[in-house]
């Protein structure tokens, strides 16, 4: 039982893990913060969260668990406010889709305290954003990926590793390098592929007749480039490294897609089919169609 939370941006993730635990009685109270007065008291007005402060110091105060729950990019800078304010029996946790360039803002801005920091990344979103997207089940049956570092103190990982048992999701313990090189293939590199073909289909002098026959399958494939720009901007600056890999990867199949049509190249054309289409056959039900991210 938590007896004050702090959610730190109360948007699709942030307010999903609110409901969750509020639902599941693993929660006293609930504090938001966010930069619009107008958007915490709708989450106030959903039930959400049960106080709204729009000063982080006012927020953080007393609270045993901090939860992170905006962009990337705005973790530094947020985690310096709340460094001095802490309670000494709290413990931080992030959601941050990339963990490497957290953990780096986290040890510089907690010092001392960045034992109490438990890095985490719910393998589980939509492409909406804020507190009108929110819904306790997000989390139901769904992966969280915690990423603690030598120094992490274990029982604020087992506090992490509770509260999102609550939420409805199983944890699982890897390295923030491992995370963010295999989320770049399977998160930050799709949604940069539907970004990139729906920008390719706005360049064309007849985009409306492509739009107007866009249907199913384009529907299917670019439905994450709907997603909030600014938050994947941030995604893709801090993880670079690992995404210019895995579009690099991704560049040399498509060039061998190209050749072989070039050559007519059949063979070639059913063996990666089949290969695909058997892998996509295989995923679990409950992945089908879903984001998970
Ligand atoms: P969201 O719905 O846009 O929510 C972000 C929240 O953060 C909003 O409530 C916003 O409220 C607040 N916020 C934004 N910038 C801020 C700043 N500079 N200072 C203080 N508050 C700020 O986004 P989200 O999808 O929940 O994503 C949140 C985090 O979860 C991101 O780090 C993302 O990488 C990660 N994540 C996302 C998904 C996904 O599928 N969407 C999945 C897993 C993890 P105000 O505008 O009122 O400040």
């Amino acid at each position: 039982m938590i007896d004050k939370l702090c959610i730190v941006g109360v948007g699709l993730i942030g307010g999903s893990l609110a409901r969750a635990l509020r639902a599941a009685g693993a929660v006293c109270d609930i504090v938001g913060h966010g930069r619009n007065a107008a958007h915490l008291q709708r989450a106030r007005d959903l039930g959400v969260i049960d106080r709204a402060e729009t000063r982080i110091a006012d927020a953080v105060r007393g609270a045993d668990m901090v939860v992170l729950a905006v962009p990337v990019g705005a973790m530094s800078r947020l985690l310096k406010e709340i460094a001095p304010q802490l309670a000494p029996q709290a413990v931080i946790t992030d959601v941050g889709s990339v963990k490497g360039a957290v953990i780096t803002a986290a040890r510089a801005a907690l010092g001392g305290r960045f034992p109490s920091f438990v890095p985490g990344h719910p393998i589980a979103g939509t492409e909406r954003s804020g507190v009108e997207a929110s819904f306790a089940e997000l989390y139901k049956h769904q992966r969280v990926v915690l990423t603690p570092e030598a120094d992490t103190d274990p029982d604020a990982v087992r506090r992490v590793t509770e509260l999102w048992r609550a939420a409805g999701a199983e944890t699982l313990i890897m390295s923030a390098e491992h995370h963010d090189e295999v989320l770049a293939a399977t998160s930050h590199l799709p949604h940069m592929l539907a970004f990139t073909l729906m920008d390719a289909l706005l360049k064309l002098d007849d985009r409306e007749t492509h739009f107007a026959l866009a249907a199913s399958s384009f529907r299917d494939v670019t439905r994450v480039a709907a997603s909030d720009p600014e938050m994947w901007h941030d995604i893709c600056l801090s993880n670079r490294t690992a995404l210019v890999k895995a579009l690099t990867h991704y560049r040399l199949q498509l060039d061998g897609l190209l050749a072989a049509l070039e050559r007519g190249d059949g063979d070639y054309l059913r063996a990666l089919f089949t290969r695909a289409k058997q892998q996509r056959d295989a995923f679990p039900v409950q992945d089908k169609g879903r984001s998970v991210d």
